[in-house]
């Protein structure tokens, strides 16, 4: 694949304070950019991190034809450590073909990736903790307002240094149900990475803050009553010595760190079961002091410890309120491989020299 490079000027790298950077608020000096017409995927470039030129009919402004990935790159003394690519942009392929958007081959995706990272490569943060957050996402672009399938679509993926997710650090988070709104329902949009999910979690996570908490613990749209997902994470429930995560349903996302963290723990000897999982028997198996650890699973924050749930008008606390020592080993483990201090026997690290 040739690819048109154009590079910046004015790098932004020295305004950036990389000692203390938050979560996607700095980008990257350059972006890959790559458009679908005539039923292929054509013209791939690198330019200059900065606006695109857009009309006020472009299609995916007005009924939503979008996807989208989130994935990690770590500074390692190896060299560039681009965490499970493969299985990223297979989800990606899997998210358009639900939004009826082309799919794109593995070799331009990291070509076009792998490019770019070579041109930033030093946007990836040197601070252990910290990483390059690397988000690819495709939009509709042809201009109409009816509601019918775009002919054309852009691609593109842009960078951004990130230091840890949440502030508090690995503190544990506190989660509520809802009994009002649901995020996704079976047969809808909830197994693909696409922004309508997110936009329909806004209102009840603004709603679960007020009331003192951090993230909607998401039960099934229909009964309310099956665990789907944290936030904007997936859910592990660890129940006597049972690791337990909701199963794959069409509403649930399934998040590459669920998949992770479900190979090792295997691989330890856990018992790992991906089955239905009701909110009443996370309660119960509180009660019983068998609920050990709860936790979330995403890029992002990677393990996500969660403190105390509420449902109702039961409030629980999980191993008293603390990170619990199971979602510690984790936690540690995931980010030994991806600062390439730990074996990585999957293969999951795909290095940039
Ligand atoms: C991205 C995402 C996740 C986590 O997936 P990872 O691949 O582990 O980052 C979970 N739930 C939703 C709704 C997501 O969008």
């Amino acid at each position: 694949m040739k690819i048109n490079i154009t590079k910046t000027h004015k790098s932004r790298i020295n305004e950036t304070d990389f000692e203390n950077l938050g979560f996607g608020e700095v980008f990257g000096d350059h972006m890959f950019s790559m458009e679908y017409k005539n039923g292929e995927w054509t013209s791939p470039q690198i330019v200059p991190f900065g606006k695109i030129d857009i009309l006020p009919s472009l299609c995916s402004l007005h009924y939503g034809q979008v996807v989208f990935e989130g994935l990690k790159a770590f500074y390692t003394k190896k060299g560039i450590n681009i965490f499970r690519p493969e299985k990223y942009h297979e989800r990606l392929n899997k998210s358009c073909s639900r939004l009826c958007i082309p799919e794109i081959d593995y070799e331009t995706f990291i070509e076009g990736l792998e490019e770019l990272l070579k041109l930033d490569r030093d946007w990836v943060p040197r601070k252990k903790g910290y990483s390059l957050y690397i988000r690819p996402f495709i939009f509709a672009t042809d201009n109409f307002l009816g509601v019918k399938i775009s002919k054309t679509y852009r691609f593109m993926i842009i960078t951004s240094p990130v230091g840890a997710y949440y502030k508090e650090g690995f503190n544990p988070i506190r989660l509520m149900t809802s009994g009002k709104y649901a995020r996704a329902v079976k047969g809808g949009l909830g197994a693909a990475k696409t922004p309508a999910n997110y936009a329909a979690s806004l209102l009840p996570a603004e709603e679960a803050k007020k009331e003192g908490f951090s993230q909607v613990l998401w039960l099934d749209g229909i009964e309310k009553k099956y665990i789907e997902e944290s936030g904007a994470m997936n859910a592990f429930f660890l129940i006597d010595n049972e690791l337990v995560t909701p199963s794959l349903e069409s509403s649930i996302l399934e998040g590459v760190t669920r998949n992770t963290v479900i190979n090792l723990a295997r691989e330890w000897g856990v018992d790992v079961r991906e089955r239905k999982i009701s909110i009443d028997e996370v309660l119960s198996a509180s009660d019983e002091g068998r609920l050990k650890e709860v936790f979330g699973t995403g890029t992002a924050a990677v393990i996500s410890p969660v403190g105390e749930i509420r449902h109702n008008d039961t409030l629980i606390t999980i191993n008293g309120g603390k990170t619990g020592a199971f979602s510690q080993r984790l936690f540690n483990e995931i980010t030994g491989i991806h600062y390439g201090e730990k074996d990585d026997k999957f293969g999951w690290c795909h290095w940039i020299k």
